[in-house]
């Protein structure tokens, strides 16, 4: 799955989000909020001012947004929340106007996705990448038989943060385009082992899949040690580990996860 020469851009059509599962607990998006002053704002869905932002038009008539974007969207919000149901069908629209970009979301309700697609989505949209986040053996468990029997072109895991030692085996194949796993960021992180990250590696690597270690986390547990690591040390950390893993096709090209958000 990959991604080359692109400009890098977030596009948030609404803000707000409702905890759903256990990787929830310390959302980024509420620490943001309180740490802006707005601690109410999270749980309250509404749309943004740069929900028109895909199709917006600059000065000389042409689109705003670049061509060859890739678009990370949705990032302070799930895309397949049930508040932003009578939003998502424009959005839709605006995806599909907008074929010259990709763009990605991941979601905690993929169990939403039949019910939330297009009338004309077929096998899927070419220019959306779907991520499914898994943090613990339950939600993987429930979420990719899910993930990998629904129409989508591109299909990526997320376990992220990732809450403990994960089997992703059963799962992984070429309906699987990557993996991207890393611990959880903000104050009272839960620890994220270092060998849980080695095991999914390993997992990936014999299944032939790609694999990107995003980020340690606060909290980062390594030979039965704990570390703290700075915010701004996580990501670095990780790919200092040189984990990250590209198979077959991808070989030599860069995961189109390295610069998203964080969690
Ligand atoms: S934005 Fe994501 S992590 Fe935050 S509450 Fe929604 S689904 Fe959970």
């Amino acid at each position: 799955m990959p991604v080359t020469a692109k400009e890098i851009r977030s596009w948030n059509p609404w803000h707000g989000c409702t905890r759903v599962s256990p990787g929830c607990l310390h959302c980024y998006v509420y620490r943001r909020d309180e740490a802006f002053g707005s601690p109410g704002a999270s749980s309250l869905c509404r749309r943004t001012a740069d929900f028109g932002l895909p199709v917006r038009r600059g000065r000389g008539g042409g689109y705003s947004l670049p061509s060859g974007s890739l678009v990370y969207t949705c990032f302070t919000s799930d895309f397949l929340l049930t508040d932003a149901d009578v939003w998502r069908p424009e959005c839709w629209r605006m995806i599909r106007e907008r074929q010259d970009c990709d763009f990605v979301f991941f979601t905690k309700r993929i169990e939403r996705l039949p019910e939330c697609l297009p009338p004309d989505w077929g096998d899927g949209y070419e220019n959306v990448r779907i991520g499914c986040t898994v943090e613990n053996r339950d939600r993987a468990d429930f979420r990719l038989p899910i993930f990998r029997s629904l129409p989508i072109k591109h299909r990526l895991i997320v376990a992220e943060p990732l809450l403990e030692r994960l089997d992703l085996s059963p799962y992984l194949d070429g309906l699987i385009g990557e993996v991207s796993a890393g611990g959880e960021s903000g104050d009272g992180a839960r620890p994220c082992d270092y060998s849980w990250i080695l095991d999914l590696r390993d997992q990936c690597v014999r299944a032939g899949v790609s694999f990107t270690f995003h980020q340690t986390g606060a909290r980062f547990v390594k030979d039965g040690r704990t570390y703290m690591i700075r915010r701004g040390l996580q990501h670095g950390q990780a790919a200092r580990a040189g984990l990250d893993f590209r198979a077959g096709d991808d070989e030599k090209e860069p995961s189109f996860v390295e610069k998203r958000p964080s969690f």
